[in-house]
């Protein structure tokens, strides 16, 4: 029997399955589909959020501030890119002037470092700033990390410290029993004593499994992006208009940690929460809104458009709860925006605050926090890379020339705990495919080498879910 069964591995899955991985309870994350952070955690702004911007009172406000402020140990803890680019909120006008007031108001209450810029000042450092803003509040401690490879370093840790993950498990349904729930899924059930129902966009579906009325509806909002390359960088820092009730934190433009910088979203409730496209319509808007605050933006350089789906509802705050009447089943629901910057903030709280009311939560000393980060090639001294090579000359070969990925870096993202096993899996981890072309030259290496590793045929290979097979038959011996 599983002391805890969380439902989703999105960033709230994980760094919970991490979170509780340190102590001594037995842990399994369900998930239903080829690879973890497939939902929001693999499409969204990448900020963490300081917190300043969430309503009084709020859980939101609470878990933003608490979680920006455990990211910088986590990522020390496991590797990870974290880098602090600075926000600015720039408005345009007295009205919007006097929301800066609001916000950094509520900064100082949550003891969240600000400074105010005037124009000119604000321009020194953003030359392409519009000439429409007035003045900018700068939270200059604001950071960018990398979603996906947070979660799959969460997992990955968990799964070392003895947690079980199951890709391709979707919950189907769930059993009240006297001592705790039995998960379903097509593959196996799983007894659990508790169960956290983190499943993003389907978190309703999955309460009323055991709930008659969850007393919340998901009600997804897409948010549409431009990727542009590298080398056109139109800001140093991620540029916010004043955030508003009615359209959020509106159109940004934020530079990545990898130098893309996306410029983007909108937001647009959508009937279907699993329809990521893209539509002319909403990039128009993205198009119109980012002129708000930005002179110029080199939408020519822009290599790929996408799109993230928020897991909203039609409550404002996060839903962090125990179930009514059901000991032990809690919902992590309407964990939209900022949730990925409160995420370590929500993990705690439900540890804390929940979990500990019904199982017995005691820290193992044992546990592993740390990992070894993977090498990023491009990212070494040439002496370090000449060092690596000699050691193991796959470091030496050039899989995908754009963003400079070996082959050593594929192989390695393979066979880690929580390995890839697609070809998006592997872009997720280590980037092929991430950069101009695309995967136009990479992605058939790519796949020869997912195969070999995996031991498989080049014909079993998946561009993502079990479904997506990309070779349909050998045409030549
Ligand atoms: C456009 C956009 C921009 C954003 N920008 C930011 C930002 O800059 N900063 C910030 O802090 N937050 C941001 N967010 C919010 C953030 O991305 C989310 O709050 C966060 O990723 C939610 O993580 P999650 O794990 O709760 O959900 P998800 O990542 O959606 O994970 C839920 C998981 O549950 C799985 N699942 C669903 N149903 C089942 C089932 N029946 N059985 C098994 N598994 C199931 C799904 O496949 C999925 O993997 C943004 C979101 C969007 C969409």
């Amino acid at each position: 029997m599983y002391d805890v069964v969380i439902i989703g591995a999105g960033i709230t899955g994980t760094v919970l399955a991490r979170d509780l991985s340190h102590c001594h309870l037995r842990v399994a994350v369900i998930e239903k589909e080829n690879d973890i952070a497939d939902g929001a955690t693999m499409a969204n702004s990448a900020i963490v959020h300081t917190g300043y911007d969430p309503e009084p009172g709020t859980l939101k406000a609470k878990l933003n501030v608490e979680g920006a402020r455990l990211w910088p140990k986590m990522c020390e803890e496991l590797g990870l890119h974290y880098k602090t680019v600075g926000a600015y909120i720039a408005a345009c006008g007295k009205e919007e002037e006097d929301h800066l007031d609001v916000l950094a108001k509520r900064a100082q209450e949550r003891e969240i470092p600000y400074r105010f810029l005037s124009r000119q000042e604000a321009k020194k450092e953003e030359p392409n700033l519009s000439d429409n803003v007035t003045k900018v509040l700068d939270f200059y401690t604001t950071a960018v990390i990398y979603p996906w490879e947070a979660a799959c370093a969460c997992m990955e840790n968990a799964i070392e410290n003895g947690a079980d993950l199951f890709l391709n498990s979707e919950c189907t349904g769930i059993e009240v029993l006297e001592q705790g729930y039995l998960v379903h899924t097509p593959q196996k059930d799983l007894l659990a004593r508790t169960v956290v129902n983190a499943a993003g966009v389907y978190a309703d579906h999955i309460a009323k499994m055991v709930q008659k009325d969850p007393g919340f509806v998901m009600r997804p909002r897409r948010g549409e992006y431009y990727v542009l390359d590298q080398d056109a960088q139109p800001v140093k820092h991620i540029i916010f208009p004043v955030p508003s009730a009615a359209k959020g934190k509106g159109v940004l433009a934020v530079p990545t940690v990898y130098g893309n910088t996306l410029i983007g979203p909108n937001s647009d409730y959508i009937d279907d929460p699993d329809d990521n496209g893209t539509s002319s319509d909403g990039l128009a808007y993205v198009r119109t809104n980012i002129s708000k605050t930005l002179n110029s933006i080199p939408l020519n350089r822009s290599i790929r458009t996408f799109s993230g789906v928020r897991p909203a509802s039609d409550h404002a705050d996060f839903i962090i709860e125990e179930a009514e009447g059901l000991p032990g089943f809690i919902n992590a629901a309407s964990i939209e925006s900022p949730g990925l910057a409160s995420a370590p903030g929500i993990s705690r709280y439900i540890i804390d605050e929940l979990l500990s009311k019904r199982i017995e939560i005691v820290p193992d000393k044992e546990a592993k926090r740390t990992r070894k980060a993977p090498v990023v090639l491009s990212e070494l001294s040439e002496e370090e890379r000449n060092r690596m090579i000699k050691e193991n000359p796959s470091y030496g070969r050039i899989i995908c020339r754009c963003e400079q990925v070996s082959e050593g870096e594929i192989i390695d993202c393979i066979h880690r705990p929580c390995g890839a096993i697609s070809v998006k899996g592997v872009k997720k981890r280590v980037r092929p495919g991430m950069g101009r072309c695309q995967g136009g030259f990479c992605e058939p290496l790519v796949l020869n080498i997912l195969a070999r590793e995996l031991g498989i045929s080049p014909l079993e290979v998946v561009l993502d879910s079990q479904k997506s097979v990309i070779l349909e038959s050998e045409n030549r011996k």
